[in-house]
């Protein structure tokens, strides 16, 4: 569904992400785990189409990704970004209505009800500003909001950030149940025990590079990975 090959991004001279090759299958969950700067926002914004890599080749449904943000939606990718970056002073309807703002057929209203079953407690506050919700309320809306584009694929940027451990448990069954529905992700994290409960496969990033990747659970198990990333001594 979507591959990376050689990927190179910069800032000026600093060298962000350092040759990235890194693939998500149909129907997969994989995760990119690694600690502060290490350039997981890169890529994340770099998938987007917010940033202009270097060099290097980004394939998206067997087509190269397209360079500017909206055709990036448009072509199905869609990004659920750090911090949530929500319409604040819009109600939790308005936002998810944003969310599907791209598209032109008829099944809105059919999403926005699967939408609320999905995430309940969004139905109990339709009318509130998104502002106003918690922590986690507010992630599940902008998950919401990002899946009522009906995009074919979900990047999701530090979901569990700042998050109290019974929502961080909400938002990835959540994302499990997404993943069920069909919709493959790539989801970037600090938090790498969840990152990799979660995921089919995973890659560790450090200094913009992949330094160990596979599946999740060889990923999980993995001494080096557990000193660096699990709090293992
Ligand atoms: P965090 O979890 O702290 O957000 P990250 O893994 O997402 O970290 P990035 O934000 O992608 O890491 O940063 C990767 C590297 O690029 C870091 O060394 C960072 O200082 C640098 N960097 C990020 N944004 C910029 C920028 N706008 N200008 C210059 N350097 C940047």
């Amino acid at each position: 569904m979507l591959s990376l090959r050689g990927l190179n991004v910069h800032y000026g001279k600093i060298h962000a992400l350092r040759d990235l090759s890194l693939s998500v299958g149909e129907g997969e969950a994989v995760s990119v785990v690694g600690a502060n700067g290490a350039g997981k926002s890169t890529l994340m914004w770099t998938l987007a189409g917010v940033l202009r890599p270097t060099s290097g080749e980004i394939l998206f449904a067997g087509a190269p990704l397209p360079s500017r943000p909206h055709e990036v939606v448009r072509s199905g990718l869609a990004l659920v970004p750090e911090r949530r970056r929500l319409f604040a002073e819009l109600s939790v309807e308005e936002n998810l209505t944003m969310g599907g703002y791209l598209r032109r057929d008829a099944g809105l209203g059919e999403d926005r009800e699967r939408m609320l079953e999905l995430f309940p407690i969004l139905r109990q506050r339709l009318a509130q500003t998104a502002g106003t919700l918690s922590g986690g309320e507010q992630q599940m809306l902008a998950i919401a909001r990002a899946l009522m584009g009906r995009p074919r694929m979900l990047l999701l940027d530090e979901p569990t950030l700042g998050l109290a451990p019974l929502m961080v448990d909400q938002v990835m069954e959540t994302l499990d149940s997404v993943r069920r529905g069909g919709t493959p992700l790539l989801l970037v994290e600090q938090n790498a025990q969840r990152a990799l409960e979660l995921a089919d496969r995973a890659y560790v990033l450090e200094t913009g590079s992949v330094v160990r990747e596979g599946p999740a659970r060889d990923l999980l198990d993995d001494p080096v990975v557990r000193r660096a990333y699990l709090g293992d001594l």
